[in-house]
């Protein structure tokens, strides 16, 4: 079962506080676009009617925006679904599917709901092993997942490494490629898998409004793929998967590039920010390129997570993650990073 972060409401409560900064789900410390809240308010006025079934003007804009064709653009009740679509359409029991882990949960929970087996390879040093990954894919894989960068590390494959994966993976076995955090990435050899899409038929990249376009709640995102594959996962996808309001925003948040760029620029400050504190405190950490980071407190997760919460902060801990003496946080506000950072300073002080 997947464990969502722990909601804001139920901490202020159980811990009689007034004050809570909730960092544990990767959201954005920073809303969503002013442009949003005006096209949802207009959506209103047609809340008895059905939404475009083939959210033909969403996917319209996505193809533009991606130079791609509507007809390789699916929309889902989040990523999420997308995931869940793809479990449905190609895995039953006998078959397999490839994931590193610790890896996006979501990938093995939706393999084991349709019987098949979960094929899961250790990362080395917080990144995808692709070498051992391709020794796991036999006659019965159907599925292979890379969540580049990856959750809950924030590491990536490069574009070398993932072209020379693709070449190697037979083409009857589909590559889900989930860019979740894609909008945050800054490495320079990060891979641009668009253009990868006309190279490899057996691809398909999956993206969110969720993450820097700070749409959680209103659970859009979307798969780029063959047409193809497009066509095979929308027999599975439910006709109303994505409301009215979610495409009206969606498409409202993918014209303001503004805010996205703003979004990634505070971002990129705030992980210094965190650098530089793990650093004075001598913690490790795994480089990151999201809007989390993977931080190793040498202790157990659950026990800094408790610590924190009784402080107002809610993280991740590790011990759910497959990192058992760290946690994830996901970078806030820069106020709420400097909250974090003097919290994290005492925890470490005392630390048993
Ligand atoms: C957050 C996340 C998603 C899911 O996002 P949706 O809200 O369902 O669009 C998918 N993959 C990864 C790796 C994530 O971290």
């Amino acid at each position: 079962i997947y464990q969502p972060g722990k909601p804001i409401e139920e901490v202020k409560k159980e811990y009689n506080l007034t004050d809570v900064i909730k960092l544990a789900s990767n959201e954005n410390p920073f809303g969503s676009s002013k442009a949003v809240r005006e096209a949802i308010l207009e959506e209103c006025s047609n809340l008895a009617i059905y939404p475009d079934g083939g959210a033909i003007s969403i996917r319209q804009a996505l193809a533009e925006h991606y130079g791609l064709s509507m007809e390789q653009i699916i929309m889902g009740n989040g990523s999420d679904e997308i995931v869940q679509q793809i479990t449905r359409t190609y895995l039953e029991p006998g078959t397999n599917s490839v994931m590193a882990s610790p890896t996006f949960s979501m990938y093995k929970i939706n393999v084991v709901i349709e019987g098949a087996e979960a094929r899961e390879v250790p990362l080395i040093d917080g990144v995808h092993d692709l070498e051992a990954m391709l020794a796991q894919i036999d006659e019965q894989t159907r599925v292979v997942w890379i969540c580049n960068p990856n959750n809950p590390s924030g590491t990536y494959v490069n574009q070398k490494e993932l072209e020379r994966f693709l070449e190697r993976v037979p083409k009857d076995v589909l590559v889900v490629l989930d860019e979740a955090y894609y909008e945050y990435v800054e490495a320079a050899d990060y891979p641009e898998s668009i253009p990868l899409l006309a190279k490899y038929p057996n691809l398909i990249i999956l993206r969110t409004f969720s993450k820097i376009y700070g749409l959680a709640a209103l659970r859009i995102g979307y798969g780029l793929a063959s047409k193809a594959i497009v066509n095979q996962l929308n027999h599975v996808r439910e006709p109303f998967n994505t409301s009215r309001v979610a495409q009206a925003a969606a498409i409202a948040a993918l014209k303001d590039q503004a805010f996205v760029e703003e979004c990634k620029r505070k971002n990129r400050e705030g992980l210094k920010q965190y650098y530089a504190a793990f650093e004075r405190l001598g913690l490790f950490y795994y480089p990151s390129q999201t809007n989390f980071v993977l931080v190793d407190l040498k202790m157990p997760g659950n026990e800094a997570f408790e610590q924190l919460l009784r402080q107002g902060i809610i993280v991740r801990s590790g011990e759910a993650l497959g990192f058992p003496t760290c946690i994830r946080i996901t970078v806030g506000t820069a106020e709420q990073n400097e909250k974090v950072i003097q919290a994290l300073t005492k925890l470490v002080q005392n630390r048993s």
